[in-house]
């Protein structure tokens, strides 16, 4: 006999995938239906209303692409740039350097500006190369999962005006935590996943274009290199023809329609001011354990929190005893960070109040096992303060 699944349940803190609602999870076991049936193409319709809300957005591309977010960046990249195109990525952490890789594996005469792993992009440096190599596309990371860094969108829309050029986000590890703004902030390509601040599992990758964007796909020269995520296809599908392209991943679809409907049964709103409320307590517990933040205040994400580890510890040792101990999953460094930060995620169904709470008490009773000391309670406590305090 096979043995059946049962994993342990776990508290996702870490950098995605984030904690998926019960209701979310009841949605993916619902009966199948064809992809062309006419109730799944009316979900997929609504689908698209409940995007163009979460991306603040009436742009009529908003779809969800088959995938994980590494798929809506390889769609956002595949579509928009050709061979010999000239583009310009702010690459300040890991995910910036593989968008960069993407556009180099597209043919792109790519220009990247690096930013130290902590710190926003430097727009003077942006500006600078920009003026250099006369980019067609500008592509960065709202929020760099990597480090923790919110990167302001204005100044990099400022420059793509300078040149004409379309501007392409990253908005993976923001969308449902952050404000996005795509309309207000006029972002022509944006995507995102289903992990992390929508919770729902990994799967699918909602991907919004303007109208400017999309007149420059109709006019390329050549056909996208992918045929899987050549967005004219699959816009056939989505759009009004219905064409079969591939197989819709039916039970995510109806799994995303349900963290949609959570989302916007929460507000917008709401959710931003919770996700803000429980980043400032978690950072006000940290502080008072005599740690450290990684990145400074004006560029905290409320959604990936990056904690310095201090001198001494073990950080796997720490990893794993939240795991084994109290089912907490935190995420280790990536890249330039590894093992020196811990990545603590507060995203969507993960951002609430008892988990901030929870994952300080757990964390003090970790250090203390490998002899750091702090006052008892004492990150509990002044995260208390905080959530207590507005
Ligand atoms: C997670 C993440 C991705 C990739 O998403 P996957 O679901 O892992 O494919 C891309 N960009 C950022 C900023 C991310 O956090």
């Amino acid at each position: 006999m096979n043995e059946r699944i049962y994993p342990t349940p776990r508290l996702l803190m870490g950098p995605g995938p984030s904690d998926v609602s019960p209701r979310v999870l009841a949605a993916m076991s619902r009966p199948l239906v064809g992809h062309l049936d006419p109730e799944f193409l009316s979900l997929m319709n609504r689908i698209q209303d409940q995007l163009r809300k979460v991306f603040q957005t009436s742009n009529q591309l908003t779809i969800a692409v088959s995938g994980t977010g590494s798929a809506g960046m390889e769609a956002a990249v595949v579509n928009f740039v050709e061979p010999g195109y000239r583009t310009l990525v702010g690459a300040n952490g890991v995910f910036g350097q593989r968008l960069a890789e993407e556009m180099r594996r597209s043919g792109a005469e790519c220009t990247v500006v690096e930013a130290p792993f902590g710190e926003p992009l430097d727009i003077e440096a942006m500006r600078k190369a920009a003026a250099e190599c006369r980019p067609q596309v500008i592509a960065v990371v709202q929020a760099e999962t990597s480090t923790g860094v919110l990167q302001p969108i204005e100044p990099i829309r400022e420059i793509c005006d300078e040149h004409d050029a379309l501007l392409l986000v990253d908005a993976v590890t923001s969308l449902g935590g952050h404000p996005v703004e795509i309309d207000k902030r006029r972002i022509d390509i944006c995507y995102s996943g289903t992990q992390k601040c929508l919770s729902c599992p990994p799967g699918l990758a909602p991907l919004t274009v303007s109208e400017a964007a999309l007149e420059r796909l109709k006019s390329r020269k050549t056909p996208c290199q992918s045929w899987y995520l050549d967005l004219k296809l699959v816009m056939n599908y989505w759009g009004e023809n219905r064409a079969y392209h591939h197989t819709a991943p039916i039970s995510m679809n109806f799994a995303l329609y349900e963290s949609l409907a959570i989302i916007l049964d929460e507000g917008l709103e709401a959710r931003f001011t919770r996700h803000r409320k429980n980043h400032l307590a978690l950072v006000s517990g940290i502080e008072a354990m005599g740690l450290k933040m990684h990145v400074a205040p004006l560029y905290r994400l409320w959604t990936l929190n990056t904690v310095a580890i201090p001198e001494g510890i073990d950080d796997l040792k720490v990893r794993k005893q939240l795991l084994s101990e109290y089912n907490l999953e935190i995420g280790g460094g990536l890249g330039a960070l590894a093992g020196k930060v811990w990545r603590v995620g507060l995203m969507g169904e993960s951002s609430r109040a008892r988990n901030v709470l929870f994952f300080l008490y757990a964390l003090e009773r970790c250090l203390a096992a490998q002899g750091y000391s702090c006052a008892a309670g004492s990150g509990v406590a002044a995260a208390s303060a905080v959530l207590e305090g507005q």
